[in-house]
C-alpha cells in the first residue's frame, strides 16, 4: 500500500524515481508526487491521478537534481488531490518527506503543533510529520534526521518515511516501523530507496530491509548508517536479491494480471521444486522441518489471513484436516485479534501473506507470539515481515505479482498448503503410502494440467462476452471447491465490479436462491469426486428457477453437460488437487469480463496491493 522511491547519488534521480514509482503503482495509485534537490532548490512536484499525470506535470518545470524522493499514494487520511498528495514539506520549504502508513495521534500533535503556529495545508495525518520534525530541529538545534528519530518517539502508528532537506543536499534519512522499506547500494556510491526491491533491482542486487524502528541516514560520503529509535548504530545486514528484471515487466501481456495467470504452470512448479519427489516418495518443506512434530501434536493450527490468502488458507483446512487428521481453524486476521483469542503454547498460527507486509496479518501474528504460540508464515517476497517475524515458513516461490488481484500467488500459497498436509499425514502415519505416492505424482503433473486448462481461454473469452453485462453473479462449489467459489467470486469483484457471492453449494437454498432469475449466471464447480451427485442437484434446483449454469467439469462429464449452459472442462485429477485447476477458469473469466468492461485490471479502483494498513 502506497509506494516509495528515493535516490541519492551522481545520476538525474527524477528518471529514476519516476520509473521506480511506476513499478510500485500497483500499491496505491491515487496520487503521486517527487521532491528534487537541484541546487539550493528544493522543487516539488505532486498531482492527484497516476503517476504519468505528475510526470507530465514536472516534465514542464526544472526536474534535475541529484537527489529525489518519491511517493504513488493510497489515501487514508484526506481525499485523493493535489494537496493531499506526496511529498509534504515544511512551511520554510526546506524539508520534504513521503510516508506510507498511518499515523494513529496526529490529531494531538496537529493541534499541539497549530498552536505553536504552524499552517497545515493538507488534511493528511503524514504532514504533522514533516511540521513536527521542522519544529524540533529548530527548538533543540539539531540536524532533520536527528529531529526525526526524536519526532519519531512522539508518533503512534505505522510507518515507512523517507525526508530530505536543502540544508544537507548530500543526505538522504529514512525510518521504518510497520511499513516496509529497502535500502539498494549502488555500484557507483549512489543508493536507492523504495517500499519493495522491485525499483531497485534493475540498479543493484545489493539490499539491506530496513527493521522495523530503525533509521536509515545515507550520506553520499559517510554511506549508510543504521540507528534505532534510541540512537544506538546497528550493523546493516546486506543482502544478494534473487529477484530477475523480467518478472518485473509485462513480457508481451496486455495487463500483468493475464500474465501472471498465464505463469501458474510454472510458479506451481517452482513452488514444489526440490521440494518433492514422487519417484522417492518425499516431501521436504525445509523452513518448516523443525516444527512439523510440534504441528502435529498442537491442540490447532490457526491460518490467520486476509482476501485471496485466506481462500487458500480454507483450502488449506480441507487437505491439513482430512489427509493429517490435526484440528485446523482458519480466521480473518484483522478479527482474530481484536477478539482475545484464547491461544497458547500449544497452538500453531500460521499466516499467510503474498506480499508478506499485510498489517492485519502481521499484528495478528504478534498477539500470537505474545500469548507464546509458535508462529509460522507463508509469503511471496522474500525477506519480508511476515518472514522475518516468524518462527520458520515457507516461501511460495511465485515470482513478482504485480497485478493488484492475486491469481498465481493463490495458486501458489494452495501448493505450499498442498505440501504441508501431505508432508505432514505422512509424518503422522494418518495416509497411506500408496495414496501418498499417488497424490505426490498427481501434484506432479499439475503444471501440465494447469497448461490445458489455460487453452480454454477461447471458449472462456466467449462465455465472459455472454456474461459481461450482469450485475449479480453466484459461485457455488462443495468441499475444498468451496473457497475456490469464493476466490472466483472475489475476482469477478476486484476488477469487474460486478456484485458476487460464493457459497457453499448446498447452503444456496438457504438463501442465496431467493436471487435467482433469468439474468443471474451462476458458476458451479462440478467436477468429479464425493459431492458430484449432490451438486448435480444443486444445479438443477438452479435450472428449475432458470438461472444461467456455467459449471467447471472433469474432461469427458456427460451429466452436467446436459443440463448446464455452458461447460469448461478441466481435466481429471485428485480430489484433493482440484483447487488448483479449478481456480484458473475463474481468473481468465474476471480477465476477460473487466477488459470487456473497459476496467482497469491491473489496478482496479480503491484496491491496492500490499496492504499495509489496519
Ligand atoms: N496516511 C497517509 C495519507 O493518507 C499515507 C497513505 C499511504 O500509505 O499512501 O496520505
Amino acid at each position: 500500500m502506497c509506494g516509495i522511491v528515493a535516490y541519492i547519488g551522481k545520476k538525474e534521480a527524477f528518471p529514476i524515481v519516476v520509473k521506480g514509482l511506476k513499478r510500485l503503482e500497483y500499491r496505491g495509485y491515487d496520487s503521486a508526487g517527487v521532491a528534487l534537490l537541484h541546487g539550493d532548490q528544493l522543487n516539488v512536484y505532486k498531482k492527484a491521478g497516476k503517476v504519468s499525470v505528475m510526470e507530465e506535470f514536472a516534465l514542464g518545470q526544472d526536474v534535475a537534481g541529484h537527489a529525489g524522493i518519491g511517493h504513488t499514494r493510497w489515501a487514508t487520511h484526506g481525499e485523493p488531490s493535489d494537496v493531499n498528495a506526496h511529498p509534504h514539506t515544511s512551511m520554510d520549504g526546506k524539508i520534504a518527506l513521503i510516508h506510507n502508513g498511518i499515523i494513529e495521534n496526529y490529531d494531538v500533535l496537529k493541534r499541539e503543533l497549530q498552536n505553536q503556529g504552524y499552517i497545515f495545508k493538507s488534511e493528511t495525518d503524514t504532514e504533522v510529520i514533516v511540521h513536527l520534525v521542522d519544529y524540533i530541529s529548530k527548538k533543540e538545534h539539531v540536524w532533520f534526521g536527528e529531529a526525526l528519530r526524536l519526532a519519531l518517539s512522539q508518533v503512534h502508528g505505522a510507518y515507512a518515511i523517507v525526508a530530505i532537506s536543502k540544508e544537507y543536499p548530500n543526505r538522504l534519512v529514512a525510518a521504518r516501523k510497520s511499513s516496509p522499506l529497502v535500502v539498494g547500494i549502488g555500484a557507483e556510491g549512489d543508493f536507492y530507496l523504495a517500499s519493495d526491491a522491485t525499483p531497485i533491482v534493475e540498479y543493484t542486487k545489493k539490499v539491506v530491509y530496513l527493521d522495523d524502528e530503525e533509521i536509515a541516514v545515507i550520506d553520499l560520503e559517510e554511506g549508510l548508517k543504521l540507528y534505532n529509535i534510541a540512537d544506538q548504530e546497528r550493523t546493516p545486514f546486506f543482502q544478494q536479491l534473487e529477484m530477475e528484471l523480467e518478472a518485473l515487466e509485462k513480457g508481451g501481456y496486455e495487463h500483468f494480471m493475464l500474465k501472471e495467470i498465464h505463469e501458474q504452470p510454472r510458479s506451481i512448479h517452482d513452488c514444489f521444486r526440490g521440494r518433492l519427489n514422487a519417484e522417492e516418495a518425499w516431501v521436504n518443506l525445509g523452513g518448516l522441518r523443525d516444527y512439523e512434530q510440534k504441528m502435529i501434536t498442537a491442540n490447532r493450527l490457526i491460518i490467520v489471513a486476509c482476501g485471496t490468502s485466506w481462500h487458500a488458507g480454507l483450502v488449506g483446512e480441507y487437505l491439513i484436516e482430512d489427509l493429517a487428521r490435526i484440528n485446523v481453524e482458519v480466521e480473518y486476521a484483522s478479527e482474530f485479534r481484536y477478539r482475545n483469542p484464547i491461544l497458547n503454547e500449544n497452538d500453531v498460527v500460521i499466516a499467510i501473506s503474498q506480499s508478506g507486509e499485510t498489517a492485519d496479518t502481521l499484528a495478528a501474528l504478534e498477539l500470537a507470539k505474545s500469548k507464546g504460540a509458535t508462529i509460522l508464515g507463508i509469503c511471496n517476497v522474500v525477506g519480508s515481515s511476515i518472514s522475518r517475524l516468524t518462527d520458520g515458513g515457507s516461501y511460495t516461490h511465485a515470482g513478482p505479482e504485480i497485478g493488484v488481484a492475486s491469481t498465481k500467488a493463490f495458486t501458489a500459497q494452495v501448493t505450499v498448503l498442498t505440501l504441508m498436509a501431505l508432508s505432514l499425514a505422512h509424518k503422522k502415519g494418518t495416509i497411506s503410502e500408496t495414496h501418498f505416492r499417488t497424490l505426490l505424482a498427481e501434484l506432479e503433473a499439475i503444471p501440465e494440467k494447469v497448461k490445458q486448462v489455460l487453452e480454454t481461454d477461447a471458449l472462456i473469452e466467449q462465455i465472459a462476452a455472454e456474461y459481461k453485462d450482469a450485475s449479480n453473479a453466484l459461485y457455488l462449489g462443495r468441499g475444498s471447491s468451496f473457497p475456490v467459489a469464493l476466490e472466483g467470486a472475489l475476482k469477478l469483484k476486484e476488477i469487474s465490479y460486478i456484485h458476487a457471492e460464493g457459497y457453499p453449494a448446498a447452503e444456496m437454498k438457504h438463501g442465496p436462491i431467493a436471487l435467482i432469475d433469468e439474468n443471474m449466471p451462476i458458476f458451479v464447480i462440478a467436477t468429479q469426486g464425493n459431492s458430484y451427485e449432490k451438486v448435480v442437484s444443486n444445479i438443477q434446483e438452479v435450472k428449475a428457477r432458470k438461472g444461467k449454469v456455467i459449471a467447471v467439469v472433469t474432461e469427458g462429464d456427460i451429466q452436467v453437460r446436459e443440463m448446464a449452459d455452458h461447460v469448461i472442462e478441466i481435466p481429471e485429477t485428485n480430489e484433493f488437487l482440484v483447487p488448483l485447476l479449478a481456480t484458473i477458469p475463474f481468473q481468465l473469466l474476471s480477465y476477460h469480463i473487466a477488459v470487456m468492461r473497459g476496467c482497469n485490471v491491473d489496478q482496479p479502483r480503491n484496491l491496492a496491493k500490499s496492504v499495509t494498513v489496519e
